[in-house]
């Protein structure tokens, strides 16, 4: 894949598999379980001017780095702490017909969810 030039990143560096990220603190290698910090990818991640969707696609996440577009809070109660405020935005989704979809991140515990 074209795409995987500059994603060394995104795999362990003792035996190459690729890691897994089971929460937004940290990746993990499934193999050797060597973990890496997220921050570390997130640093890469501008130095290789590669996107936030070619991370995703890459690994299946949303990584919180999208967050830096249109950042705004709204009223919202969150699914999984009950609190009353989340930040919010929005982004078209690639294919026309999947419409808009709005992401929300609750302020108080951090949980992401989102809405079509
Ligand atoms: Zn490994
Ligand atoms: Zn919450």
């Amino acid at each position: 894949m074209a795409n995987s030039r500059g994603l060394d990143f995104l795999f362990c560096h003792l035996c190459g598999t690729m890691l897994k990220v089971p929460s937004t603190k940290y990746a993990k290698c499934p193999l050797c379980e060597t973990k890496r910090d997220i921050n570390d990818i997130k640093g890469k991640e501008i130095s290789y001017t590669i996107s936030a969707e070619d991370i995703r696609k890459e690994l299946g996440i949303i990584i919180m780095e999208e967050q830096k577009v249109q950042l705004s809070k709204v009223n919202k109660k969150c699914e999984k702490c009950g609190h009353g405020e989340a930040n919010f935005y929005t982004r078209q989704m690639r294919s026309a017909d999947e419409g808009q979809t709005t992401f929300y991140t609750c302020t108080r515990c951090g949980h992401q969810f989102q809405e079509n």
